[in-house]
């Protein structure tokens, strides 16, 4: 099947066809986390949606190299590390390990590679040095060295906003008395404090600004332009617009990025999830509570580019749905040879693959796919259910499914496939037909048989499940 991939890009304001820059080869950057806390909710949203959209465009034929930073030097890791009398360096470290072993747990593992701010300095020093050179910054002394956006005439095209209107990005260590425009931000900060990291420099001792350290590590893997740049809503501004402005500044390119991708907030109780806001579940507590493919699950039934808002009850339709797709695994799992089936069921098991793909490709419309996946479970259960599926194609459609949960990750096959002793099969379903009956002291009679073999029932929408204790 020939891929149209289309998804919505910030910079254009519509649905564009991805049409990569060289080929089939995708340089995707997504903005890591800043590392002064444990990661919440709201980084498993992001991070989920773009595993699972760069599995789908590898899937489709990509081939995505897929870089992500990761913020190890900012004033709150340095207020942190001072508040908890640790080495900002060693408190960063800590986190940054609770953070991969938490995308680990997630089964995020598109990453190509991650990159740490502060291993990039020498390449920071030179952007700033450039954009020195170039007229773009100047230095306020002893306070650090400002990117001018009056001299960037192109400034909030991302965000849509001008330049005059460019207070709000004042943020983080961009504050100075001194600075020619209110917006501008900070590049260097000059700072020869012990107690804080800083690195020589040809404008003194100091440290980055926040939003130079992205554009020095993508100059460095992918150069002056890349195809997609990611991230959630909250650093359209002033982070992207700063990154534009360095580097487009210093390379006299335009795009630096061809599509911007910005996923919508994970909310709890409608308020964004934040570390600064204090109202977010660690990534450690919700798998302490549900497996990870709830998670995922909880993600993609919804548009990236949506907001989500989580809730234990949402937690409850999750693992409903999650179970309705295993229960219907299961079913074609136990698919006998039949001699009259339903013929029809492979046609309409090609619309059901087209139909997917078709969401997929718009936008990576991941809710509209999943519809299209349930109603075809769905109509194929009333098939499962009168014995009338031919033994073929519940092997092509099981296959199917484990495809695309190699892009998904919702499906634990491994508890899928353990197989149910025939003896138990038997007495669920004698079960079954006691309950169609109402006979309810017969089949609380099985069940509780079926208990003593070591094994629960749970009862779904679509059966009965009946799993190992
Ligand atoms: P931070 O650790 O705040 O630098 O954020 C790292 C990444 O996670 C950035 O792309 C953020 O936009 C994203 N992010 C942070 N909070 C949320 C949230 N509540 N929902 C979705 N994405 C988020």
């Amino acid at each position: 099947m020939k891929h149209q991939i289309k998804i919505y890009n910030t910079l254009s304001g519509k649905k564009d066809l991805l049409k990569p820059r060289k080929g089939r080869k995708v340089n995707l950057f997504v903005c890591g986390p800043t590392v002064y806390d444990y990661s919440h909710l709201g980084h498993a949203r992001t991070y989920i949606a773009f595993d699972a959209f760069v599995k789908y465009l590898r899937a489709t034929g990509f081939d995505v190299f897929y870089l992500q930073n990761i913020t190890d030097l900012d004033d709150k890791i340095i207020a942190r590390a001072r508040e908890k009398g640790v080495a900002p360096k060693d408190w960063a470290e800590s986190f940054i390990k609770e953070h991969l072993k938490n995308m680990k747990d997630l089964k995020i593992d598109s990453v190509n590679k991650y990159a740490k701010a502060t291993s990039y300095i020498k390449q920071i020093i030179s952007q700033v040095k450039r954009l020195m050179e170039k007229g773009y910054a100047y230095e306020i002394a002893g306070d650090g060295i400002y990117y001018d956006i009056s001299k960037f005439k192109n400034y909030g095209k991302l965000a849509g906003r001008t330049a005059l209107g460019a207070e709000d990005s004042v943020s983080r260590i961009d504050y100075s008395k001194d600075k020619k425009n209110r917006g501008d931000f900070c590049l260097w900060k000059i700072s020869d404090s012990d107690n804080e990291p800083n690195w020589p420099s040809t404008f003194g001792k100091g440290r980055p600004g926040w939003h130079i350290e992205d554009t020095a590590i993508t100059e460095t893997f992918f150069g002056a332009q890349y195809d997609i740049h990611g991230g959630a809503r909250d650093i359209i501004f002033p982070h992207h617009e700063a990154e534009i402005a360095q580097m487009e500044a210093l390379s006299g390119k335009n795009p630096l990025v061809k599509y911007w991708m910005h996923t919508g907030f994970l909310t709890i109780e409608g308020q964004k999830m934040s570390k600064s806001l204090k109202n977010f579940i660690t990534i450690n507590d919700f798998l302490r509570r549900h497996p990870a493919k709830y998670l995922r699950f909880f993600v993609v039934k919804n548009l990236w580019r949506s907001p989500v808002d989580y809730s234990e009850s949402a937690m409850i339709e999750v693992k409903s749905a999650v179970e309705r797709i295993e229960q219907f695994l299961r079913k074609l799992k136990e698919v006998k040879a039949v001699k009259s089936g339903d013929k029809n069921l492979k046609n309409k098991f090609k619309a059901f693959k087209e139909n997917f793909y078709k969401e997929l490709d718009d936008d990576f419309n991941t809710p509209k796919a999943f519809a299209v996946l349930f109603d075809f479970i769905k109509e194929t259960n009333k098939t499962l259910d009168e014995d009338k599926v031919f033994k073929k194609e519940a092997v092509e459609i099981y296959k199917f499914l484990e495809e695309i949960n190699k892009i998904f990750g919702i499906i634990d096959f491994k508890e899928v496939s353990k197989t149910i002793p025939a003896e138990i099969r038997k007495l669920l379903k004698n079960r079954e037909k006691f309950r169609k009956e109402q006979n309810w002291a017969k089949s609380d009679e099985l069940r509780a048989e079926i208990e003593r073999q070591g094994y629960i029932i749970e009862d779904t929408k679509d059966g009965a499940i009946v799993k190992k204790i």
